[in-house]
């Protein structure tokens, strides 16, 4: 298209856009504007990204393998995903999972299935990311230009996408998009606010640290689900109190820690701005547990994908799915190949040394 064609045509182009963004409200944000800042994105790259603090782990994404998964500009990318094509399912992101001991219009068990509902989806998704790698590499083990190539962007509503490195990723994303909305969407990392009473407009909160057992996704078994864990009730009317089917129930609207701004970098967090965030260091809690419960999705993905198609094999499908060149730097034997280079600079270096002190002796 002729760049004054694309001039004319871009205001309706954003105007579309603005009309067909989801609405803005269930979960850490994937967009820039109606008070979403990008959340998902950010905690996704402080997580994962070699750009970030990420870069000092082992196995960080490189630029464009991270700008598929985290998303970036007006692309959704992986993570994102589910605001776009998931927005009415609560499986998706872990809400409606809502109780309040004493006198509750429902029951602990009713809240418990629907969050098992959303780790089962979990679970489902992450399987799906272990079997789409098996396409990354060959019979001999080799990785497959063709499927790790990003010359063409990947598309995140994975269904229409050929290439196994994003198809592995697609789903892969929408793990790391439930994981993070548990943190934002339920009481596990929070606290109540201090100067209200009690209830379902405030709730009490678990003030837990670090990683959730109950998003485990390599076992099978039933998550464990404390009895005072609440997530939030959500309708397109998110507001408190609840109205029409959350009435009397907690709502999204009071519970969740969805905006703020997040260091994309290191994951610090700043001027939090919904009224459960904006509780103590709610927010900062959340993302808190949302960037360390994303590294270890990503670690049990590349365990099971070891465990499932061995060591080498699982190690090169890792390989591929986070760097940006794989053809090149996830080459069969190359690991091998480092070895043996090592341990002969290792025995050069001691015969060196043994001539060295032969002659100073
Ligand atoms: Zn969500």
């Amino acid at each position: 298209m002729p760049a004054r064609r694309v001039l004319v045509l871009l205001p309706a182009l954003v105007a579309t856009w603005l009309a067909t963004a989801p609405a803005p409200a269930a979960a850490f944000g994937t967009i820039n504007g109606g008070g979403q800042s990008r959340e998902h994105e950010r905690i996704t790259r402080a997580a994962l990204a070699c750009a970030g603090d990420a870069g000092a782990r082992s196995a960080c994404f490189e630029p464009r393998s991270a700008d598929y998964l985290a998303g970036h500009d007006h692309a959704f990318g992986a993570v994102g995903a589910p605001d776009s094509d998931e927005m009415a399912d609560p499986a998706a992101h872990c809400d409606g999972a809502d109780f309040v001991a004493d006198d509750y219009p429902r029951t602990r068990e009713a809240a418990t299935r629907v969050l098992r509902d959303c780790v089962t989806r979990m679970r489902t998704r992450f399987r799906e990311a272990v079997d789409r790698a098996a396409a990354l590499l060959d019979d001999e083990g080799g990785v497959i230009a063709g499927e790790v190539d990003l010359g063409t962007e990947c598309s995140a509503q994975e269904r229409a996408e050929k290439r196994a490195k994003c198809a592995s990723l697609g789903a892969f994303g929408r793990v790391l998009h439930g994981v993070q909305d548990f943190y934002s969407h339920s009481n596990w990392s929070d606290e109540a606010d201090p100067s209200r009473p009690v209830g379902e407009q405030n709730p009490p909160g678990l003030n837990r640290r670090g990683v959730s057992p109950v998003l485990d996704l390599r076992t099978r078994t039933e998550p464990a689900v404390p009895e005072d864990l609440t997530t939030g009730c959500y309708v397109l009317q998110d507001r408190v109190p609840g109205v029409g089917p959350c009435q009397s129930r907690v709502a999204h609207a009071a519970l969740n820690k969805d905006r703020g701004l997040i260091d994309p970098a290191t994951g610090k967090t700043a001027d939090p701005t919904t009224p459960r965030g904006a509780v103590g260091d709610n927010f900062a809690n959340a993302v808190a547990g949302a960037v360390a419960d994303s590294r270890r999705q990503w670690r049990d993905l590349r365990q099971e994908l070891t465990a499932r198609y061995g060591r080498d094999r699982g190690a090169r499908m890792a390989c591929a799915l986070s760097h940006d060149d794989p053809a090149t730097d996830c080459r069969a034997g190359r690991t091998g190949r480092i070895a043996v280079i090592a341990l002969v600079a290792g025995v050069a270096l001691v015969a060196g040394a043994m001539v060295v002190r032969r002659r100073t002796d």
